[in-house]
């Protein structure tokens, strides 16, 4: 368990986080020494993106008053947790928007830094790509794919946060409704089209999580 302190708010990262990064860098076809960098320099590169993604969301609930803010870095991602705000739907839209923004912003002048610097992007020539080139690289792919993810309109990622915002308490059986909806269709998109495996599990577990909420909302008291 790694903590430390960023802008004032305690940040952790939990074991898991490093065991997915390592697998979504391809750690499984890791088969000798020179295969090790890559995934490492993946990991660096996709923990300090998730960071910025959390610290975005962080930053917009200490704006709006939140106090005794934190980020955790888990095995499915990362949280930004604040202890008993009480935020309007306006600011709760606002804070689930600010972490893929400000992750796809630092991607973004990542991507114009490297097309401006020859320099580095050179390192992706010759018999392999530099370690500067391929840790830039990964950290534009994470901060570009991870925001991009966590937009689509599935509860509770950003994008089924955001929902949830724009409908209202009134109709959270509607946002539970459309996020396994949603689900559905990227689990199979992600299984037939993109040919992985990682997303369509995770929109599995969205859709069983999701039900089970739906279930719990027809419970008298049960959200
Ligand atoms: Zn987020």
């Amino acid at each position: 368990m790694i903590r430390f302190r960023l802008f004032g708010f305690p940040v952790t990262v939990e074991p898991w986080h490093w065991a997915i990064l390592a697998f979504c860098g391809g750690a499984l076809g890791i088969k000798d020494g020179e295969d090790l960098l890559p995934v490492l320099l993946f990991m660096a590169a996709g923990a300090v993106s998730i960071i910025i993604h959390e610290l975005g969301h962080a930053l917009t609930m200490r704006l709006f008053g939140g106090q005794q803010v934190s980020i955790v870095l888990h095995g499915m991602g990362g949280h930004a947790i604040c202890q008993g705000a009480r935020f309007s739907r306006g600011q709760h839209i606002l804070i689930s928007l600010a972490g893929p923004l400000l992750q796809v912003a630092c991607g973004l002048l990542v991507l114009v830094a490297l097309i401006m610097s020859p320099d580095i992007s050179s390192g992706a020539t010759g018999l392999g790509a530099s370690p500067v080139y391929r840790l830039l690289t990964s950290f534009i792919y994470v901060s570009l794919f991870w925001a991009v993810l966590n937009l689509i309109p599935v509860y509770p990622m950003d994008g089924g946060q955001i929902l949830r915002g724009i409908l209202g308490p009134r109709r959270i059986q509607l946002t539970l409704q459309i996020s396994i909806g949603v689900a559905i269709f990227f689990g199979v998109f992600g299984l037939f089209y993109l040919k992985t495996f990682l997303l369509s599990i995770f929109m599995l577990f969205s859709v069983v999580e999701n039900y089970k909420a739906l279930k719990r909302t027809r419970t008298p008291g049960g959200w």
